[in-house]
């Protein structure tokens, strides 16, 4: 079980706050979010700590204001100063220009920069030093994502004996993939200084003990289930797949709340007698927005019964504006959008509702309330939460979702989704009219599926699993977590003849 006694340090790229500078004084709100909802309980319980960056400049004074807040949330935030220029190179340059296109196997979007690698190793020295000044020998430091891989090897040098564990928030790459990276026999040596190391699918986690020997001679596995480990010399590393989910209660109960009931509404008030298709995503090349938009205009084209009957609302959420890959993909969305609007638009009726903003709480559980299909269709994407969320929000028995192959999200939910490859465009159309035609009792019956399983192995599920996992060493008690499974999706003909809708 969890080691009580332990403190627990989190490390992770950002503090959980937001900061704000009123008449010259720096002011700092805590952040929310399905991961400081879940980790903050244990903090507290623990007296921890958790450890990033403010988001400030370097010369910020925020003592004071870091120390009122942790006062507030009940446990300590202690932060790690980095400059611009690491910000340029290290969080731009390695963790988005590098890591993030690599790992979601696109290699091509890669800017393998030397310096970017200098910056990186530098910043995670930073870390490493905050870490060992602020922790205690019987703590556990638990750090997150690609940002800090190379944290404990750095705290291992400084002289650290602490126990460590990392997860991986966004996929791991197969070895043909990751074998271009010109840091790679670093990097996989860096990750072998973990103690557990949690990956967000079996998929993820084999590819990365696939890559281990690809470039490490001599290491042992051991073990089946949701946790095996790898024996390298007199060391034992504990590898998992621990899916991230969200706090199903908390979205299960706000949205059943009047203020997100009048939302959903008033959203769905001008569309009556349309389904509405909704697509919520960040700005990114990962989320396939591109490919889905041209999967709409497609269903558009091969449906007829869509026409006027269907009004998709695409959300972009806006996210590294200033990188110019990010401004080019938005320009190329609305350059699409505007086209498929003005292709089918008639009177009346407008095919596609393009929103560039986030949203405010009561507006986002309205769309996921309302909307009778989500059409989430990543390239490829460690979790996605947005499908976790639109499940959890589904209230009215009658949303459908169809999902990539490609998302994390696909191991548990593929047996209640429509499962779709988000690069074969007809097939996404067809998944399309499919949902759409769906039977309110076939939705109801694949909806509540999903929601049983996203209540089952929600966000506090995940912080227990993986602590459990750190401090036990009965590892073959952990449950065998479903795997998505090609094998099953037999292409269907029911639409036309080369239909790729998927069968369940
Ligand atoms: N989200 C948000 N503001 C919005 C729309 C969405 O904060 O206007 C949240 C959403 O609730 C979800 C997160 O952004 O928790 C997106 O997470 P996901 O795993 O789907 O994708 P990511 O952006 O992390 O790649």
């Amino acid at each position: 079980m969890t080691n009580p006694e332990r403190r627990l340090v989190i490390v992770s790229n950002r503090l959980p706050i937001i900061l704000q500078k009123n008449d010259g004084q720096w002011t700092v709100k805590p952040g929310s979010g399905g991961l400081v909802t879940a980790l903050a309980p244990v903090l507290k319980n623990r007296g921890g700590l958790w450890i990033g960056w403010p988001g400030s400049p370097h010369d910020a004074d925020l003592e004071v204001p870091l120390r009122q807040a942790s006062v507030d949330i009940g446990y300590k935030l202690k932060p790690v100063m980095l400059s611009e220029e690491d910000i340029d190179k290290y969080y731009h340059g390695l963790s988005n220009e590098v890591i993030w296109p690599l790992f979601h196997d696109l290699q091509s979007r890669c800017n393998f920069d030397s310096e970017y690698w200098s910056s990186y190793q530098e910043v995670n020295k930073k870390f490493a030093a905050v870490i060992l000044e602020n922790t205690r020998k019987d703590d556990y430091i638990w750090v997150h994502d690609y940002h800090l891989m190379n944290v404990a090897q750095e705290m291992k040098s400084m002289g650290s004996d602490q126990k460590i564990g990392f997860f991986l928030h966004i996929p791991f790459p197969p070895p043909d993939i990751f074998v271009k990276l010109p840091w790679r026999y670093e990097l996989i040596h860096a990750l072998m200084e973990y103690d557990l190391l949690g990956f967000q699918t079996l998929r993820d986690r084999r590819n990365f003990v696939q890559c281990v020997r690809t470039f490490i001679k001599n290491v042992r596995t051991q073990g089946k289930g949701q946790i095996v480990t790898l024996q390298l010399r007199d060391k034992t590393i504990k590898v998992g797949n621990f899916p991230i989910s969200i706090d199903y209660k908390y979205f299960a109960q706000q949205t059943a709340t009047k203020e997100v009931a009048d939302s959903a509404w008033f959203i769905h008030e001008n569309l009556s007698d349309r389904q509405i298709i909704l697509g919520i995503d960040r700005l990114d090349y990962t989320k396939g927005i591109i490919e889905r938009l041209k999967a709409f205009e497609k269903a558009l084209e091969k449906h007829a019964a869509l026409l006027g009957a269907v009004s998709y609302i695409q959300i972009v959420v806006p996210s590294r504006v200033n990188i110019p890959e990010y401004q080019q993909l938005r320009i190329e969305i609305e350059q699409l959008v505007s086209r498929i609007n003005g292709r089918f638009t008639k009177y009346g009726w407008v095919p596609i509702h393009y929103i560039f903003r986030s949203l405010d709480q009561y507006e986002l559980l309205g769309y996921y309330r309302t909307a009778e299909i989500a059409l989430i269709t990543p390239l490829k994407d460690g979790m996605n939460l947005v499908a976790k969320e639109y499940c959890a929000c589904s209230v009215e028995d009658n949303g459908v979702i169809i999902l990539s192959e490609f998302a994390g999200a696909s191991a548990q939910l593929h047996k209640g989704a429509i499962m779709v490859n988000p690069y074969d465009v007809n097939s996404v159309a067809d998944a399309i009219y499919r949902a759409f035609e769906m039977s309110r009792e076939e939705r109801q019956a694949r909806m509540g599926k999903l929601r049983q399983s996203i209540k089952k192995y929600d966000i506090f599920w995940w912080v227990d699993s993986f602590l459990d996992a750190a401090f036990t060493e009965k590892l073959y008690r952990f449950p065998i977590l479903e795997e998505y499974d090609y094998s099953t999706q037999v292409p269907s003909t029911e639409t036309n003849g080369n239909s790729g809708v998927h069968a369940e």
